[in-house]
């Protein structure tokens, strides 16, 4: 099973889950067998499976606006491809669909309105070691190696006694699944936009950001109290209020299918 995308229907669920079922048990027995090439193996293609049918969910839920839903799906995805990218070949990597999820969960990301997340610093007692349980200090280390896999099994580190010493707001955090806003008060025209274009999560396309001019005219709901349209952070009445022209930021997409004529037209947002 080489292409997980050419035997499993990715949008049925149950058809998913039962793969991914067979997937593990054969690899349970590989594994007891001592069969650490064809276990590892397994490993792979269990992966490969479970980030492309979990792009599938993303997409799916972007598209019926659950979009924080579909943000935690991508970041699933994001992690899954990082390991597997560090235990598969390049073609492996590229053929099993892993390479194409990892191009387009950035760009869906990139689409997303979110820039605030909680990072939450940890002090951890002490790790062990998935594999072999062994309690890892400094100077006593097992053979396994954290990000690699071992007879069908990534090595992971651990964490015990985990206290939380403080809470920060960051813009780029280590885990993304934790945004503090709320997605009532949030634009998600973009991603609205572009999933009206989109009939098969394995589409291609292409964001590209521009600016655009628009008269201020059109501008005549925004209070001199609100942020600036321009999108500086600042309040309107102190940055483009008076400019005959207020520069907007926009996207133009283009996608390999050419666009949806059914698809619903492009909204100005003021
Ligand atoms: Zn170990
Ligand atoms: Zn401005």
């Amino acid at each position: 099973m080489s292409d997980s995308r050419s035997t499993v229907n990715l949008n049925n669920q149950t058809e998913v889950e039962s793969a991914l079922a067979a997937l593990c048990d054969e690899k349970r027995i590989a594994a007891e067998k001592g069969n650490e090439i064809r276990a590892n193996q397994l490993w792979r293609d269990i992966q490969a499976l479970k980030v492309v049918s979990t792009y599938v969910t993303a997409i799916n839920n972007i598209k019926q606006q659950k979009y924080r839903d579909a943000w935690c799906e991508l970041e699933q995805c994001e992690i899954i491809c990082k390991f597997l990218s560090e235990n598969s070949n390049k073609e492996f990597y590229n053929s099993s669909g892993a390479d194409f999820v990892e191009r387009y969960v950035s760009k869906w990301q990139s689409l997303y309105p979110y820039c605030m997340f909680i990072s939450p610093a940890m002090v951890v007692g002490y790790y062990t070691c998935s594999i072999c349980e062994h309690k890892i200090r400094p100077r006593s280390r097992c053979e396994h190696i954290k990000g690699r896999i071992y007879n069908g099994e990534l090595c992971t580190h651990q964490a015990h006694d985990l206290e939380i010493r403080e809470v920060s707001i960051v813009t780029k955090p280590v885990q993304k699944y934790s945004v503090i806003h709320d997605d009532e008060t949030l634009d998600f025209s973009l991603l609205k936009y572009l999933c009206s274009h989109i009939n098969n999560p394995f589409d291609e396309w292409e964001a590209h950001w521009t600016t655009k001019n628009f008269p201020k005219e059109r501008f005549h709901s925004v209070g001199e109290d609100h942020k600036c349209p321009c999108q500086s952070g600042n309040k309107f009445g102190q940055c483009c209020s008076s400019k005959a022209e207020i520069e907007i930021p926009h996207v133009d997409f283009e996608l390999k299918n050419g666009l949806n004529k059914n698809a619903e037209v492009e909204r100005f947002p003021y």
